[in-house]
């Protein structure tokens, strides 16, 4: 995905809508937390509702999510376990997964986050975007 350069008085232009947007407006891509998206969120929505679950059902996608989820436990093990135990003692309800962050309380999908994986239940409930900020300011 190509990210986002072009800059004017502070605003990114959405390669999409080709509006001029401050960053606030403008999500992190994926794979590199610091650079931003070339698409705002608007667009970036749309384009999740229209798109998205088309790709979502390929084969080729499971595959590819399988197999880039699996590198990443094998690189983390630790970490791997935490979450595990999270998905465990949310399912039993030792956790309660909150429908909003708990930092900025907007209604989003929630991570979890961990100051510390040696106490894999002590859970930060962070959106996205709390989440990004916590682990790269
Ligand atoms: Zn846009
Ligand atoms: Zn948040
Ligand atoms: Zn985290």
């Amino acid at each position: 995905m190509a990210v986002l350069k072009r800059l004017v008085n502070g605003l990114f232009q959405c390669s999409y809508c080709r509006e001029f947007l401050p960053k606030d407006r403008f999500g992190f891509v994926r794979s590199k937390a610091h650079q931003i998206d070339n698409r705002c969120r608007k667009c970036t929505n749309l384009y999740k509702k229209e798109r998205y679950p088309k790709i979502k059902n390929t084969k080729k996608y499971k595959e590819n999510k399988r197999r880039s989820s699996k590198i990443w436990q094998s690189k983390n093990p630790e970490k791997t376990k935490v979450y595990s135990d999270v998905h465990r003692a949310v399912k039993v309800g030792i956790l309660i997964k909150p429908a909003n962050c708990s930092k900025c309380h907007k209604k989003a999908k929630i991570h979890s986050h961990h100051k510390d994986y040696s106490k894999p239940l002590k859970v930060t409930w962070l959106c996205i975007l709390c989440h990004e900020k916590e682990h790269h300011g």
